[in-house]
């Protein structure tokens, strides 16, 4: 048996160079007034990875506000301090009264400024430092003064992780600090059951452990926080809706705002019934097809396992992007039209699903 020592404890792969641990450390040294944004209808990484550096920089005695573009699910409100976050959208010139006095800007969970739509104006405008902290592939370089980019990471929240441990400061992880980073590992690993398979991600969250979160009560908090109408959403669009095409190991769904309104449908809940597919044997690609409630768009997610690459897909159909296993994009056609898309690119993508 090996005994695990203090030393190996913190003996995280180096995926923070110490130029940029230096950079960076200079980079939060200098600032008072920070800004941290996500991306637009921000998920658990995006919120947690947020809220986690938000804790952080607190902590070093900076001036910190988190701005989301948009609404964020009810599954995520928990969090300390998620009620002192401000919504773009429903708080205009607040935010670009704070984005103004900002002197630096920090981005993250998103790779692009059209990822956070009309809140890209008042931080594009901002002649502050901006530092974008993000694990999506490609980012656009020409946006940003320094860019920590990990597209190899589960998550932005255990890249937050991982640059406070370069800055050699895990001490000043707080509680909450801890509680919003696992939340961001979690959800964005499907509760550590997929991109999960490195090493570290353990060491790291058994140093969030160490802080005295609670990871199950975490989990519950926001696994188990629906209405029963959405229970019986998952119902109709497993019965009713989904559509198995057994020799492309693929599925489709397509729900419409009809269908939501039946159902009382409330942001979010929709959230995660496109990974439910994949349960199929053999299943390679999920998608799902939902149309907006609010503008005349289709949200388009996929998902899938091993290496078929939805983000190629969406990237070539669905004006959009995203991981390998989880992506996504809109259109702006009628549903119809939309099911027709989607039916050229499973045909498009016939080879590499049938193999
Ligand atoms: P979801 O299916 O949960 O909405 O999105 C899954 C992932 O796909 C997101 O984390 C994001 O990386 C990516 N994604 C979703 N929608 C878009 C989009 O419209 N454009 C791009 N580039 N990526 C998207
Ligand atoms: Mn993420």
């Amino acid at each position: 048996m090996h005994d695990i020592t203090e030393k190996e404890k913190y003996m995280l792969k180096q995926k923070i160079n110490a130029q940029e641990a230096a950079a960076i450390k200079k980079i939060f040294g200098e600032c008072r007034n920070v800004v941290i944004v996500c991306h637009t209808s921000p998920d658990g990484d995006a919120i947690g990875s947020s809220l986690g550096l938000y804790e952080y920089l607190k902590r070093k005695g900076k001036n910190v506000t988190v701005i989301v573009p948009n609404y964020f699910p009810d599954f995520l409100h928990w969090m300390k301090d998620a009620d002192k976050i401000i919504m773009f959208e429903r708080n205009k010139s607040l935010s670009y009264s704070i984005i103004g006095m900002a002197d630096l800007i920090c981005c993250l969970d998103f790779n692009d400024m059209r990822r956070i739509d009309e809140l890209g104006v008042p931080v594009g405008r901002a002649k502050c430092r901006k530092v974008l902290i993000d694990h999506h592939l490609n980012p656009d370089k020409s946006k940003f003064d320094f860019i920590i980019s990990r597209p190899e990471l589960s998550s932005t929240s255990e890249l937050v992780f991982r640059i406070i441990d370069a800055l050699g400061d895990t001490g000043a992880i707080t509680f909450a600090g801890a509680e919003d980073l696992y939340a961001g590992m979690a959800t964005d690993t499907g509760f550590l059951s997929f991109n999960s398979n490195d090493p570290d991600l353990f060491v790291i969250i058994s140093e969030l452990l160490r802080k005295g979160i609670d990871k199950d009560q975490i989990n519950r908090r926001i696994q188990n926080n629906f209405s029963p109408d959405r229970l019986r959403l998952i119902g109709y669009v497993l019965y009713e809706k989904l559509e198995v095409y057994p020799d492309l190991h693929a599925s489709l769904f397509a729900i419409r705002k009809e269908e939501l309104t039946q159902f009382h449908y409330l942001k979010g809940d929709m959230e995660g019934i496109v990974n439910m597919p994949l349960q199929i044997k053999g299943h390679k690609l999920s998608i799902c097809l939902r149309e907006d409630t609010e503008r005349p768009l289709i949200r388009v997610s996929t998902r899938s396992v091993d290496d078929f690459p939805c983000n190629e897909l969406c990237s070539q159909f669905f004006n959009g992007g995203g991981h390998k296993n989880a992506a996504g994009g809109t259109l702006e056609c009628t549903m119809d039209e939309a099911i027709d898309i989607t039916k050229e690119a499973l045909e498009a993508w016939r080879e590499r699903l049938q193999a």
